[in-house]
């Protein structure tokens, strides 16, 4: 198990809040950030932080997720890709209503992690 140091964090000093984000890891395998801001109550920038610490220390896969607009309500994707293949080129096929998008103001992005190990956060003075 890898541990991940949050004690930059000041929200995640506090082992309640520590705690909560404990959980969430055990039971989710995909995390994104509104999901982190969600269940410890952090702001989202926390949220973005610890989503790209798992990536950063290898304990998750990042994948860009592409949500062509019309389809937020509830949100489904019309392209999942690995974060290092980094955002899509214009124009592409939606794969939900195969119209073509053709600018980026037709879409949304959104980063989810995808744990391949288990992880604790901790916080602790260095
Ligand atoms: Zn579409």
């Amino acid at each position: 198990m890898k541990q991940i140091n949050l004690y930059n964090l000041t929200y995640f000093n506090n082992q309640a809040h520590l705690n909560k984000l404990n959980r969430l890891i055990q039971i989710r395998e995909k995390l994104m950030i509104h999901d982190i801001a969600i269940a410890t109550g952090c702001e989202f920038q926390d949220a973005a932080i610890i989503l790209f610490y798992l990536y950063n220390y290898y304990v998750a896969e990042m994948f860009l997720i592409v949500y062509h607009n019309k389809h937020l309500d509830p949100p489904v994707p019309s392209l999942v890709r690995k974060f290092l293949e980094g955002f899509p080129q214009f124009p592409f096929t939606c794969s939900v209503c195969e119209e073509e998008v053709v600018s980026s103001a037709q879409v949304t992005y959104e980063f989810m992690a995808s744990l391949k190990e288990t992880v604790e956060f901790i916080s602790e003075k260095k």
